[in-house]
């Protein structure tokens, strides 16, 4: 069999792509060698309510990574209808590129959530999963449950990175106070949550 292509899938709700999602997506394409990183927002998440609109953060994440190459927008989940699940997006990446290697980069933590997921079997069959290990992180735990999603099946890469204490959660909050967070995402999102007047009435 040829040699397939290595392609990251750096999923998120993305509300807003902040610069831990770029620095994660960029020690992932550097250290497992990867050819592209797909950006894949999510459409609608079962697990989460209030949710910018999709096309908003479809439009910051293509400003984010625009000037990154080997980086590129992927809208597989937000042209979906209904929920999207991480195991069928696969199947449906795998089913049109059967030789190429999938490469699910997530944050650590989601190793005590994926259990949880619809078929996470089939995540394992489909994709190396590949973890963000942020060096505040209990690394006996991680590796405990690693090792424990590994006999069911998982393939696990654990990417070394600083933490960058940024959480999209944090960057509502401080727009909404009016704090600024020019150091927080690329400048051209700062710019565009400001245009179009986002997060400045959350709840
Ligand atoms: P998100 O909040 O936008 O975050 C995306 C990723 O970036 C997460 O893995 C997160 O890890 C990481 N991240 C966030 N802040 C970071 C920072 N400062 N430094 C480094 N990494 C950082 O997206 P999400 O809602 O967690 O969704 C992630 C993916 O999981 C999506 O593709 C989604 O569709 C999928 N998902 C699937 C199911 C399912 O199939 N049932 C359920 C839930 C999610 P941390 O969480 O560790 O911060």
């Amino acid at each position: 069999m040829k040699n397939g292509r290595r392609i990251g899938i750096m999923g998120g709700t993305f509300n807003p792509i902040h610069n831990g999602h770029l620095l994660l997506a960029a020690k992932a394409q550097e250290q497992v060698f990867l050819e592209q990183v797909l950006f894949m927002p999510s459409g609608n998440s079962y697990m989460k309510r209030n949710v910018l609109e999709t096309q908003k953060r479809v439009d910051m994440v293509s400003l984010a990574i625009k000037n990154h190459p080997g980086f590129e927008l992927s809208l597989i989940e937000t042209r979906k209808s209904g929920n999207t699940y991480t195991c069928e997006t696969l199947n449906y990446l795998k089913a049109a590129n059967p030789n190429t290697q999938y490469y699910f980069i997530v944050g650590a933590d989601i190793l005590f959530q994926i259990e949880q997921w619809r078929h996470p079997e089939q995540i394992f069959q489909m994709a190396v999963l590949v973890c963000a290990v942020r060096d505040d992180y209990d690394i006996d735990a991680i590796q405990e449950k690693g090792n424990a999603l590994a006999a069911s099946g998982a393939n696990i890469i654990y990417l070394n990175m600083p933490k960058l204490d940024i959480s999209s959660t944090d960057i509502r909050a401080k727009v909404k106070s009016g704090i600024p967070i020019s150091k927080l995402v690329p400048p051209e999102v700062a710019h565009y949550i400001e245009q179009e007047h986002l997060y400045y009435e959350e709840d």
